[in-house]
This record gives structure tokens, sequence and C-alpha cells, in this order.
């Protein structure tokens, strides 16, 4: 990568707009447009309340947020938690599948999918879930 960041915050719902603006101030480099910038910004959102909500339903625990650009301007976002993990993957990534409340819609992934140009999804149940994003 020609430029890369990190950082790493507790499962705390008030840390997803901590996670969503750094992103946006670390896209920034980039120059993108509002569009871009709200695209971004809505798929962490998305990968970090997961994290808060699903990977750790009853503790505190670690999600890290890494961020990198490559050369040919690509963002890659890389959001990582320790928590309960997913047992079946392509069905989590299915629309409208939640094991969540009737808060929940079942929407997170595929909003991550329409609104990033790639979605990688790595998952091990009782270590955690890795969500790879790039634009
Ligand atoms: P919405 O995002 O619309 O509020 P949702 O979170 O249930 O609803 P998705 O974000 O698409 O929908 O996630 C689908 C399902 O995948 C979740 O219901 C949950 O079971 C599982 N999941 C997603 N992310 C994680 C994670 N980080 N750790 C454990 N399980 C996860
Ligand atoms: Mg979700």
């Amino acid at each position: 990568p020609v430029n890369e960041a990190a950082i790493t915050f507790l499962s705390r719902s008030a840390n997803e707009g901590f996670a969503r603006t750094a992103a946006a101030c670390f896209a920034a480099q980039l120059d993108p447009t509002l569009d871009e910038v709200n695209d971004v910004k809505t798929a962490v959102s998305e990968a970090v309340t997961n994290a808060i909500v699903h990977a750790y339903p009853d503790t505190l625990g670690k999600v890290s947020m890494k961020l990198r650009i490559f050369a040919d301007n690509v963002l890659e976002i890389v959001i990582r938690d320790w928590g309960v993990g997913i047992e079946d993957v392509d069905r989590a990534r299915e629309p409208l599948f939640t094991t969540g409340d009737e808060q929940r819609s079942g929407m997170g992934f595929t909003i991550m999918e329409s609104f990033m140009d790639n979605l990688r999804v790595r998952s091990v149940p009782g270590k955690g879930t890795t969500v790879t994003m790039r634009r």
C-alpha cells in the first residue's frame, strides 16, 4: 500500500460514529465525491455495527479497522472482531437473513456489497470475523 492506518476500539455503540468518521477522514486524501464518501461511511457503519451487535452479544470486545490505499487509488477497509463468529457466511450474506431481533432487517451485508466494489467475509465460529471491503 502507499498509505495505511489502523484504529482499535471497544464494541461500544458510541464507537460506530468514531469509526465511520475516521474512515471518511482517511479516505479524504483520495479526493472523493460526496457520494463516494457517503458510500464508504455507510459500508463502515454496517460492518462496525455488526461487530458491536452480533460479535459480542453480551460483552464488550475489541474491534479493529485497518485502512489502506493502493497505488491504483483503491481503498481497502478491513474490519475485524474476535467475537462469536458466523456459522454459515453464505447464508448470513443473503438479503434479509438475520439472527437479530425485529430491529434488524438483515440488509447489512447486502448494503456493504452494493456500496463497495468488493466484499470478502471470513469467519470462524468462536474465533471472530474479518470483513474486507474495497472501492
Ligand atoms: P441489519 O444489518 O439490517 O441491521 P443484520 O445485522 O442482522 O441486520 P447483516 O448485517 O446482513 O444483517 O448480517 C447478517 C447476519 O450475519 C447477522 O444477523 C448475524 O447473524 C451475522 N453477523 C454479521 N456480522 C457478524 C459478526 N461480526 N459477528 C457475528 N455474526 C455476524
Ligand atoms: Mg448488520
